[in-house]
Order: structure tokens, then C-alpha cells, then sequence
């Protein structure tokens, strides 16, 4: 079992069962939400995601018609996102994940749609959207 929570400690939860499909994305929206060069998320069964404290502390914004992300609404760290086309999971944002995970990133997605000011390196496979089998959106 994984933990984790957001930055000034009010949301917490614990999350059962693999983490698949890590990847980072590079997209705009992504960079917008985590402030950053890219957001990196993977997929967990909502059955097996339980917020254990705090849950009246976060907040969502539907940032795409039918997909929410969820943040702190104190100390505004991004931790999921759900998506009504696949309501059976949640997208972790993996910084907030306390414990040491055993999975590792599979790729870069929307790898062309990054900033112009990042270098991507390293061999992970680059893909233009989302990496092959993901059907969201
Ligand atoms: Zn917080
Ligand atoms: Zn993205």
C-alpha cells in the first residue's frame, strides 16, 4: 500500500494495488496545473484510492468537459484527476506519493507539445499524445 498527501498536510490518502501506465506529460495544460515542465501522473483503480482525511479540503476544476482535477484547496497541490469516460479510475499526481513506489515512468506523452525551454532526455519511448492503449479523451 502507497501514502501520500498534499503540501500542508490536510489531505491525506492511501492507495491500494499497482500504479499503471506512469507517464510524464508535457502538455499545456499539465504545465499549467503543476506549475512546472511537465506533470507526472499514474493510473490507479478508484476502488482502491481512499482519502483518509481531509477530503472536505479538496477541490476539483473541470478543466476539460468531463475531466476534473482535484487539488487542496489550502495549499493548492494537485493530487488526481478523474474522467467520466473512465469512471473505474484516477490519475495520481505521483510527487504527492509518500512512500517509495516499485513501478517506474513508462514515457513522455504530448512530447511535442512541451515547453521550449525543456530538453527531454533519457531513452523512455516520446510519444505526440497519450501512449499507446490509453483511450481517454
Ligand atoms: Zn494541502
Ligand atoms: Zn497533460
Amino acid at each position: 500500500m502507497y501514502t501520500g498527501g498534499c503540501l500542508c498536510g490536510s489531505v491525506r490518502f492511501e492507495i491500494e494495488g499497482p500504479i499503471r501506465n506512469i507517464v510524464y506529460c508535457h502538455c499545456s495544460q499539465c504545465r499549467k496545473a503543476q506549475g512546472s515542465a511537465f506533470a507526472t501522473n499514474g493510473i490507479v483503480r478508484a476502488s482502491g484510492f481512499k482519502i483518509i482525511s481531509g477530503e472536505d479540503a479538496l477541490t476539483g476544476y473541470e478543466s476539460t468537459p468531463g475531466q476534473t482535477k482535484f487539488f487542496c484547496k489550502i495549499c493548492g497541490s494537485p493530487i488526481l484527476s478523474k474522467s467520466e469516460s473512465s469512471p473505474e479510475d484516477v490519475r495520481v499526481r505521483l510527487g504527492t506519493i509518500d512512500s517509495d513506489i516499485e513501478e517506474r515512468p513508462m514515457a513522455h506523452i504530448f512530447a511535442t507539445s512541451k515547453a521550449n525551454w525543456e530538453g527531454i532526455s533519457g531513452d523512455l519511448p516520446q510519444h505526440e499524445a497519450y501512449e499507446p492503449g490509453r483511450n481517454e479523451r
